[in-house]
């Protein structure tokens, strides 16, 4: 089986720095890259904070928190990823933006290496169409937060090897995650089930049914649900939640799936939730 030890991150936003953090905790050299120098600079903040916060909790030494965080090199060109073993993009949901960063990892990245997309519903299959090694895409689907989630949805595209398969499935857990096989469809499983009430929450609040806090309680009380789904999709990022919303209305044809007005609106208006200080509920951006 190919092994995985090195692994690279493209994206350094609410997923990507979760994703290099796990993958240096875990032993693994990464480059994280990003276009953008402040996000790339708040991202490794966010991993020195985590980090700080595991060794405060006993979880990690000092040691193990310094050998971690130095294990992540930052970056602001693909080419830094030439020699990695796993790639992991992580940039917005947005196919032209991830079918054009795909391509050039394609072109830049050793012939063995293996190109996963973290996308939360955008077809792997389409997506490894951009490449000339489809059987080497695949979906890491990661959970957010990275650190705290156990899942790692994995999801195979039309060609995807079983070579593939089974290095990622061996990275996940070395991660100490645990993969789940789901097929390539809109959504997958996870967002497929999640977004419709996240959404049909937001239509409660657009109607006038509930506060935002009323609708978050009952979810929580009544269905045991750890978090409400409002304050969910302020932690998921109001404008990750319309794009899946929109994959998930274009592939299915299904007017069931149509964003309500004012997750449209909230978007509009700069309001994504806790990365924009205000969505649903207003943050302390300190
Ligand atoms: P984000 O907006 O927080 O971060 C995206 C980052 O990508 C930004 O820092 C941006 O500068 C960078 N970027 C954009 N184009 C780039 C390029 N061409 N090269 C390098 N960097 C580039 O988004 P996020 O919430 O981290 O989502 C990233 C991906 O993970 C999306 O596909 C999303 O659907 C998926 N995802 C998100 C969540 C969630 O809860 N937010 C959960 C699971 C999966």
């Amino acid at each position: 089986m190919q092994e995985i030890r090195t692994v690279g991150v493209v994206g350094a936003g609410t997923m990507g720095h979760g994703i290099a953090q796990v993958s240096a905790a875990h032993g693994y050299d990464v480059v994280l890259v990003d276009v953008a120098p402040q996000a790339l600079e708040r991202g490794l903040a966010h991993v020195g904070k985590s980090l700080e916060k595991l060794e405060s909790k006993g979880k990690m030494t000092r040691e193990e928190r310094e050998a971690a965080f130095a294990r992540i090199r930052p970056a602001s060109e693909l080419t830094a990823l030439a020699s990695v073993d796993l790639v992991v993009e992580a940039v917005v949901e947005r196919l032209e933006v991830k079918q054009s960063v795909l391509a050039e990892l394609d072109r830049t990245c050793a012939p063995h290496t293996i190109l996963a997309t973290n996308t939360s519903s955008i077809s792997i299959t389409k997506l490894a169409a951009a490449t000339r090694r489809p059987a080497q895409v695949i979906g890491m689907h990661f959970m957010n937060p990275v650190p705290l989630m156990q899942l790692i949805e994995v999801i195979r595209g039309l060609a995807t090897s079983q070579e593939c398969y089974d290095a990622v499935e061996a990275a996940a857990r070395r991660m100490g995650k645990t993969p789940v096989e789901v097929h390539d469809a809109p959504g997958f499983v996870s967002n497929r089930v999640l977004l419709p009430m996240i959404n049909e929450a937001i239509f409660c609040l657009y109607e006038g049914v509930g506060k935002p806090e009323a609708i978050d309680e009952v979810m929580k009380l009544g269905m045991n649900h750890p978090m409400g789904p409002l304050a969910l999709a302020d932690l998921i990022g109001l404008d990750v939640c319309l794009d899946i919303l929109r994959v998930l209305q274009d592939g299915f044809g299904d007017p069931k799936y149509r964003p309500c007005p004012l997750l449209v609106k909230m978007v509009d208006a700069g309001h994504l939730g806790r990365k924009s200080g205000r969505g649903f509920y207003s943050y302390d951006r300190g």
